[in-house]
């Protein structure tokens, strides 16, 4: 996502673009965006500095960290990107976004707060029935 500095008028400039998920390599082991992602970014300038509002929506399939099963669910995200333009002529925001959508997945996936998990002993996903194993 590249913009030339001249483009951004007094009024700001907004700029759509979708990504692929797989060439931005925004997927990990466990999350996969399972459509290209919608990104807005308005770009404001003044003097030599730039802030961008960027606005991130896709749809994800991820795996949960406790029974393991994969769960779809929306990704959205919006955060401000600021950079010092000082004698660019363009501004190439593209892995800084990239970057922020990295960190801002969560350690682990849970498919519910609640998730129980498999039976350590059986490995019987207890979300869906019970064992014999007696888990207290
Ligand atoms: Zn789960
Ligand atoms: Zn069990």
């Amino acid at each position: 996502m590249k913009v030339r500095l001249s483009d951004i008028l007094e009024e700001g400039l907004t700029v759509t673009e979708v990504l692929d998920p797989v060439r931005v390599r925004l997927d990990t082991a466990d999350l996969k965006f399972t459509a290209p992602v919608g990104v807005t970014a308005t770009f404001q300038q003044q003097d030599d500095t730039v802030w961008v509002e960027v606005g991130v929506a896709g749809e994800t399939q991820r795996i949960c960290a406790r029974c393991l099963e994969g769960f779809g669910r929306p990704y959205d995200n919006r955060f401000t990107l600021d950079y010092s333009v000082e004698g660019k002529l363009d501004l190439d925001i593209t892995d800084d976004v990239r970057q922020e959508i990295l960190l801002s997945y969560p350690v682990r996936f849970l498919c519910r707060e609640d998730c129980r998990g498999l039976c350590p002993q059986c490995g019987t996903n207890l979300n869906e029935r019970s064992c014999t194993h007696a888990s207290s």
